[in-house]
């Protein structure tokens, strides 16, 4: 396992991160509990969790994990979030998250999900960064971090306050164009820089063709091979700390381990052909780059064509209005509000038919 610098913080941390929001049987504590001994066992140290995954379960047992990690003298960091933004709030929230825990620290507390500027603006004016430094002084936590699904220039700009010791966001050969700009943040401020969704909410696993052109010559275009080509050519990517995956079982712990174990670097020449090649193998498809997100009609386009993905890649039409309804909260009734204005499609990087896309989404919807 290669260790990596969490930014300034003097912290290394493994460069593959334990996500744990996707726990295959999470009432099940000591097979939980087993898969967090078994990561750490395999080198893995920094583990990432929150308040809201599987109702609380998850800080739950990733506490009984951590015990049995100091009993056997194993290292790990703890991440995890908090969704409030008033002192009152965050302080009843950390507490649970301490005790659910069970550790004395959050060794990388962020503040969860900030969802555009202008809800990190109410979320400033409610005194966040104060009591997060606070919390900091009183040492209930270490490092002060953010997440965020923000792409383009809003995650440079949410990027730069001073305040963050490091940073979450969404990143893989699937939408890397979206958010590059963070990473000349991250390297700029030398912050720390985990990445979430790594294999794009199970995009490439289920499409393992999509990553062919990361393959070596020889190499066997399967599910397993995608995922670890796809893992490496995150780790390409110098200024990453961490690429964080989400484990149901031990043997996704296993393939994971293995592509950090035979991980061989891209000169930076290498991978700017990787992301080349990774354009056209996404063509067709919404890179989710958002040079469209402009609407007159104030449709969120991206996430339109996001969930318009899963029709053609999982050729499954009930899984747009999945998407939109789980992922996106929103609903399929605003497509049809489409004007034909046409100025999406005439800045869309990927040249798509937004507009018959809409249209689609609109006549198609279930009753
Ligand atoms: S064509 Fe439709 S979706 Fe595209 S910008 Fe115009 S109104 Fe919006
Ligand atoms: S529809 Fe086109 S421009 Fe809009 S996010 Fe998707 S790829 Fe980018």
């Amino acid at each position: 396992m290669q260790y990596r610098d969490y930014g300034k913080t003097g912290k290394k941390v493994s460069m593959l991160g334990f996500g744990a929001m996707r726990f295959s049987e999470v009432d099940n504590h000591d097979k939980c509990v087993e898969m967090i001994v078994h990561a750490a066992r395999g080198g893995i140290n920094y583990f990432d969790t929150a308040p809201g995954y599987f109702e609380t379960r998850s800080e739950t047992v990733c506490g009984k994990g951590f015990a049995e990690l100091r009993r056997q003298g194993l290292p790990y960091y703890v991440s995890t979030k908090t969704f409030q933004s008033n002192e009152s709030e965050i302080r009843r929230e950390i507490e649970a998250s301490l005790k659910r825990l069970d550790v004395p620290a959050i060794d990388f507390y962020h503040i969860w999900c900030v969802t555009s500027l202008e809800n990190w603006k109410e979320r400033k004016n409610q005194g966040i960064i104060k009591t997060f430094q606070k919390l900091k002084e009183e040492k209930l936590i270490n490092h002060i971090c953010v997440s965020t699904h923000l792409i383009q220039n809003n995650i440079a700009e949410l990027f730069t306050e001073s305040v963050f010791e490091g940073v979450l966001f969404g990143y893989s050969a699937y939408n890397f164009k979206t958010r590059e700009k963070a990473f000349d943040v991250v390297q700029q401020k030398n912050l720390g820089a985990v990445v979430m969704n790594p294999l794009g909410g199970g995009l490439i696993p289920g499409n393992p063709e999509l990553c062919r052109f990361l393959l070596k010559s020889g190499e066997e275009c399967n599910k397993e091979n995608a995922v670890k080509v796809a893992l490496q050519f995150l780790w390409d990517h110098k200024p990453l700390s961490v690429a964080l995956v989400g484990f149901a079982n031990k043997e996704e712990i296993d393939l994971a381990l293995s592509a950090a174990e035979t991980h061989t670097p891209r000169t930076e020449a290498e991978l700017a052909t990787a992301k080349a090649n990774a354009s056209k193998s996404f063509e067709g498809i919404c890179t989710g780059c958002s040079y469209c997100d402009d609407c007159p009609q104030e449709i969120p386009i991206p996430k339109f064509m996001d969930a318009y993905n899963r029709k053609i890649l999982e050729q499954d039409e009930q899984n747009i209005y999945n998407q939109l309804k789980w992922h996106w909260n929103l609903s399929s009734e605003v497509a049809g509000t489409c004007s034909q204005c046409g100025s999406c499609e005439s800045v869309c990087t990927q040249h798509l038919n937004i507009i018959e896309r809409l249209e689609y989404i609109a006549k198609n919807a279930p009753k």
